[in-house]
């Protein structure tokens, strides 16, 4: 080899060298791809160069990087390249060389070749563990800048260098996209669970899903709907001829339709994703042949499935050329995953709602019902015990007692009932005022005094005199005091002590009433305040009481802004103490 061959060998080696270090500097894929051209004409001297990559979307070779010798971007038409030589590249895997192309019988016809004056033509496929993906294109008018051998060995080593670079940008940009698309998805999914989480009302649980579904995928429209089988005896039933529909509960569209269509199981759409239990798209759909009602270009609909069974459908649709690709019905898939589990949430509270409403019903209706004769059974045995129906003898005495005591333990249960009733439901109004305690308790103590000296017990009232007024109910404070003393005078036996206090702390009256009686086990102390809820002790159970008290207390107590605790030790007795709110002081705003 001559000196001068050497000398150009190397040179080309070191230019080899120097640009292939420059590869791989970036990830940009736009930025790889002109530097991978920029270095190819630098190294081949070449006029022009083209890069051209496979399209994932069409398989076809598209432009990618069109560079020329100034290292800038050659804005006109691609057109003037010779096609036949890139394809006989791409196809045999082979670089290609024409030094004159002019007088090249595989070229010399080509337009490129005549119309461009084309001289040396060189082109090398781009391919990686392989894959071809693509090819780099490079080529010169002049006589003097002609290709050669070297030159062509030189571009293909550099491109299959080149075609890793490119590809890891391409992954890399794949990952990139992809990973930034899942975190804006899951972002957004966070959002929508909370949206729906935080709605347990079953239409607007559906609204909102639709509207999501609708805004990421850029339907026109859309509509929500769950399936239900009709009465027998439901006149639209009759006309669709099945019981068995797909109520559409909200719709969104240009179009105004009534809201709650009905769709027969026998659609042909609604039956094919019955079948298949999955999504189905269908194209150029007519107002009939549309689930709900409005054609459209695409129509997607995706069942919403709970434990395996379809129990709704959620329908969009696009007009004009607007597609729903694999992505958006993934995502409306997700979404409807997570509708189902809000749509269940709000079923099933609907279901408590309306039990709850039908049991508060009943105990009104019943309360009621038995209020009436237990007035006149009441009447009349005070009648009779007043000797207005003639003497008595000591026994029928006897018996009028005992119906009595009976009259009084069943209209405590019925008022008790009807108390909880007005809670839960909400109905139970506060009258709330500022009042003095010390005028409560004295009023409840006297009315309790008789059964307190029965049982030959004491009671203590201790009431600071700096107390304030309070604000609360009265009457529904005199209510509490009187559970919780009544309380300690049932499960306190013969001669023992009660004691109440009252005291203010900070923004509150603090009350309690503390027995030295039969105490509660600790076991017993986890199901205090359960309705029904009575100690199987048979001291307790000697006491009349349906175990309502406490319950009743605690909900008027906390409906009043207060709190209310317990010690007790079994034996020792108990002390319940609740705090109610004071009375702003004048003054103090
Ligand atoms: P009732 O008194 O009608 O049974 P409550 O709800 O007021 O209903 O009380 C529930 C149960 O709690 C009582 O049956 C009793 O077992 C226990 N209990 C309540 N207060 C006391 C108390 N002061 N001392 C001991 N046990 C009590």
């Amino acid at each position: 080899m001559s000196n001068q061959l050497i000398e150009r060998q190397e040179a080309r080696l070191a230019a080899l060298y120097e640009v292939s270090s420059q590869l791989g500097k970036t990830l940009d894929l736009g930025e790889v791809l002109n530097q991978v051209m920029d270095s190819i004409i630098q190294l081949t001297g070449a006029e022009r160069g083209f890069l051209m990559l496979y399209d994932n979307e069409n398989g076809r070779l598209q432009t990618r990087a069109a560079r020329n010798f100034d290292q800038e971007t050659i804005e006109e038409d691609a057109v003037n390249i010779s096609y036949t030589v890139i394809d006989r590249a791409v196809k045999s895997g082979e670089g290609i060389l024409s030094s004159n192309a002019q007088e090249d019988a595989r070229f010399s016809d080509q337009t490129s070749v005549v119309g461009y004056q084309l001289r040396s033509i060189m082109c090398a496929p781009l391919r990686v563990r392989g894959t071809t993906l693509g090819a780099v294109y490079v080529d010169n008018r002049l006589f003097s800048g002609v290709f050669e051998k070297d030159d062509l060995g030189l571009l293909v080593t550099f491109a299959n260098q080149a075609a890793i670079a490119i590809e890891n940008a391409r992954l890399f940009t794949q990952t990139d996209q992809a990973l930034a698309r899942r975190v804006e998805e899951l972002s957004l999914f966070q959002r929508i669970d909370q949206q729906l989480n935080r709605s347990l009302d079953l239409n607007q649980v559906l609204s909102l899903s639709l509207n999501w579904a609708i805004a990421l995928t850029n339907a026109a429209g859309g509509s929500i709907g769950l399936f239900e089988e009709l009465d027998s005896e439901d006149a639209e039933a009759a006309k669709l001829g099945t019981r068995q529909v797909l109520r559409l509960m909200v719709f969104r569209g240009e179009e105004d339709h009534s809201e709650s269509r009905l769709v027969p199981l026998g659609h042909p759409i609604v039956r094919q994703i019955m079948q298949e239990k999955r999504s189905v798209l269908s194209r150029d759909v007519t107002a009939e042949e549309s689930v709900d009602g409005t054609p459209a270009n695409v129509q997607l609909a995706v069942p919403i499935v709970q434990e395996g069974e379809i129990t709704g459908l959620i329908t969009l649709e696009t007009q004009q050329n607007v597609e729903i690709n694999r992505e958006d019905t993934a995502f409306v898939e997700r979404l409807a995953d997570r509708a189902a589990v809000a749509i269940k949430n709000a079923k099933l509270y609907e279901a408590i709602h309306a039990a709850n409403k039908a049991k508060s019903d009943f105990i009104s209706l019943v309360a009621h019902e038995l209020r009436v004769p237990m007035t006149s059974i009441k009447g009349y045995t005070d009648l009779m015990n007043a000797g207005l129906a003639g003497p008595l003898s000591d026994q029928q005495k006897q018996f009028l007692e005992v119906i009595r005591r009976n009259l009084i333990r069943m209209s405590s249960l019925i008022s008790d009932l009807s108390d909880i009733n007005h809670i839960e439901s909400g109905r139970m109004k506060f009258d709330r005022k500022p009042f003095d305690l010390r005028e409560v308790v004295a009023d409840v103590a006297d009315s309790l005094r008789e059964r307190i000296t029965t049982r030959q017990q004491s009671l203590h009232i201790d009431i600071e005199d700096e107390l304030p007024l309070v604000f609360a109910d009265a009457a529904r404070m005199g209510q509490v005091i009187s559970n919780l003393m009544s309380n300690a005078n049932k499960y306190t036996p013969e001669g023992g002590e009660i004691v109440v206090r009252a005291w203010p702390n900070g923004r509150s009256a603090y009350v309690s009433i503390q027995d030295n009686g039969l105490g509660i086990s600790e076991e017993d102390q986890q199901k205090l305040f359960t309705q029904f809820f009575r100690a199987e002790d048979k001291a307790v159970r000697e006491q009349p009481g349906w175990g309502l008290g406490l319950s009743i207390v605690r909900r008027m107590v906390e409906a009043q802004d207060g709190e209310i605790t317990f010690e007790s030790e079994l034996g020792a007795g108990s002390t319940f103490t609740f705090t109610i709110p004071l009375a702003k002081m004048e003054g103090s705003g």
